[in-house]
């Protein structure tokens, strides 16, 4: 019966039996993604229940947005979520760079200093902090920087990051996800203990956790082990693919109280901040964040799988646990690179007739090529890849908002690079 639909969206009979023999052996991985959604769904759920979240909510406001009962109550749904005191769940935080920088600089004073323990952070934050010379960075405030590398073996160099400890040290930044890095993604358990270790040298330093691509993952999140604030982008997990825009900042009170002061203004904090129309989205995807996010998990595990029996390296490798969304592969060839992302376009609900071109991206030393056809622009919890024209010719790809979709993306991806071959 599949095997026929597959046919008429562009899979030949050999890759459709190889890849569905692969799947077929990951049923056990995948029963168990499927327990902790079923526990993040009921987790959620509970938090809608506790809070009462009721059709009123889902309208929305304009204007200065004084008394938006939606918007209040999300955000209490997201600290019961993320076992916070607070949240600032809103439109206007455009992304999760910007997220951050608010986090950053809503909690950071002059003379304060900043501390990665992670090594270096997402290339985006890099002019956000001013690792890179930027207009409007940290540092033109005065706000300094430091950072501590992770050991080769990806462990953490605790006494690099006791020497970096200082009496400047106000706030410390932990990257979750490797990003596009080679390094591994952190568990949250390792993110308590490193959290731990910090609050030893001293304990009251502001701990944030960026969270992008982290959320759901597992059963707890890194503000149920000592993080004073969780960050992360509404067009990645928690957006659940149905939030348009957004990010979110999670936490102590004063804390998120701060990024507010940032976000708006000083004396108006969290009062203002109009809701429009997109509350309903912003709840319906939360809602169904756990399983999308079990979706982008089940795609990433059966890509590995696919592609180490193809004889590729991948990272990380299929039978190795998850704690982000993300899987690499290393193609080797521009031209399987340029294939892969062709099937990924091509796979895509929206846009599948175009043909993804790598152009020179600023910020990037190499070309870098692209594929999404997304409902929502950029939005990488929806099935995407990309990877820059050098080599080793890696590519990075993530997301996938239903299982069925995922695989039917990875096969077109084989189809592209091995159809003629297998
Ligand atoms: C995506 C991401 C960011 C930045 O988010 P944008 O929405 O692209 O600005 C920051 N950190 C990590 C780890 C990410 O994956």
């Amino acid at each position: 019966m599949n095997r026929e639909i597959y046919e008429e969206l562009g899979i030949d009979g050999k890759v459709y039996d190889f890849c569905s023999g692969i799947a077929e052996g990951l049923k056990e991985r995948f029963d168990e993604i499927d327990r902790r959604a079923e526990y993040n769904q009921l987790k959620v759920l509970k938090a809608f229940h506790d809070e009462q979240v009721g059709e009123a909510c889902l309208m929305g406001t304009t204007g200065y947005g004084y008394g938006d009962i939606g918007r209040d109550t999300l955000e209490r749904v997201y600290s019961r979520v993320f076992k916070t005191e607070d949240a600032l769940v809103r439109p206007q935080i455009t992304c999760g760079t910007h997220a951050l920088a608010v986090s950053l600089s809503g909690n950071l004073r002059p003379g304060d200093e900043l501390l990665s323990p992670v090594g270096k952070p997402y290339d985006t934050l890099e002019e956000v902090i001013g690792i890179r010379k930027a207009p409007g960075s940290l540092a033109e405030f005065g706000i300094s920087y430091r950072q501590a590398d992770l050991k080769d073996d990806g462990s953490f160099d605790y006494d690099a990051i006791k020497a970096a400890v200082n009496e400047k040290t106000r706030m410390v930044t932990i990257q979750r996800s490797k990003g596009y890095q080679t390094r591994p993604t952190l568990s949250v358990d390792r993110i308590g203990e490193l959290i731990s270790f910090i609050r030893g040298i001293k304990a009251d330093v502001i701990i944030q956790v960026d969270n992008c691509y982290g959320e759901f993952v597992d059963i707890k999140e890194p503000s149920e082990v000592g993080a004073d604030l969780v960050v992360g982008s509404l067009i990645k997990n928690p957006g659940g693919g149905l939030c348009p825009t957004g990010g979110y900042i999670a936490g102590k009170k004063e804390y998120v109280e701060n990024a507010a002061r940032r976000l708006t203004s000083p004396g108006l904090a969290k009062e203002v901040g109009a809701s429009l129309g997109i509350m309903r989205d912003f709840y319906q995807g939360f809602f169904m964040a756990p399983i999308i996010t079990a979706a982008a998990l089940k795609t990433a595990i059966f890509a590995a799988a696919v592609y180490e029996k193809l004889g590729f390296e991948v990272y990380p490798p299929s039978a190795e646990k998850r704690y982000d969304i993300i899987q690499a592969v290393t193609l080797k060839t521009e031209e399987n690179l340029n294939a892969f992302c062709k099937g990924v376009q091509a796979a895509a609900p929206v846009d599948s007739y175009v043909t993804p071109e790598a152009w020179d991206m600023p910020g990037y030393d190499a070309k870098v090529i692209m594929a999404a056809g997304a409902f929502v622009s950029g939005s990488s919890i929806e099935l995407s890849a990309d990877g820059p024209l050098k080599e080793p010719y890696n590519v990075y790809f993530q997301g996938g908002l239903s299982w069925p979709h995922g695989k039917y993306g990875i096969m077109r991806t084989v189809q592209e690079i091995m159809g003629r071959s297998l």
